[in-house]
């Protein structure tokens, strides 16, 4: 599924992240940088060790925000890190931080001159943020940076199971 705001084409599409050809993919990393499960430990497996050694020179990352390394052995050329928050409860200011990460993930994106840019559902693992609020925070401020931005041609989430997928694609549904 796909539509296009302003001048950036957003698509949904089942799949593994690490097989993205974009610019750049997103790490759902965590604040020490240290990889992990998730789709953090397959970035890291397909990528090779010049991401993780990049990771370790910037040292760590604070929740909400983003940082970029190579993309080592992977077809995209950057990984962009960003690292969602954990979800607990709601009331720990869970839902600015999740546009955070996903806002700061783009401007890093537009800094770096990147026209492309694959995202996984950030949080909604390991993190445990509700699929369908994460799903309408994730497409909000999606389509709120493509109506405020240009320069980003093609944001992509890439939903790795079939339930997180038909969750974002009900939420795209009503927002456009
Ligand atoms: P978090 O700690 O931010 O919750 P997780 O990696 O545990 O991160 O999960 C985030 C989302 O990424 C989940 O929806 C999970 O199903 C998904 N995911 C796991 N592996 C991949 C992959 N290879 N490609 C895309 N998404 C993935």
């Amino acid at each position: 599924m796909e539509e296009k705001i302003n001048e950036t084409l957003i698509v949904l599409a089942c799949g593994d992240i690490t097989e993205e050809s974009t610019d750049a993919i997103v790490n759902a990393a965590n604040e020490r940088l240290a990889g992990g499960a998730g789709v953090d430990g397959a970035i890291h497996r397909a990528g090779g060790p010049a991401i993780m050694a990049e990771c370790r020179q910037i040292g760590g990352c604070p929740t909400g925000q983003a940082v970029i390394t190579t993309g080592g052995n992977l077809k995209a050329k950057y990984v962009i890190h960003t690292v969602g928050p954990i979800h607990r409860g709601g009331t720990k200011n869970e839902a600015k931080l999740l546009q955070s990460a996903y806002r700061e993930s783009l401007k890093i994106a537009l800094q770096n001159n990147l026209q492309s840019i694959s995202f996984p559902a950030i949080s909604t693992g390991v993190y445990s943020y509700p699929i369908d609020e994460a799903a309408h925070l994730a497409l909000t401020t999606c389509i709120d940076f493509a109506r405020g931005n240009t320069g980003i041609k093609v944001i992509r989430h890439i939903l790795f199971d079939s339930r997180v997928y038909k969750t974002f694609a009900e939420e795209f549904k009503k927002l456009i």
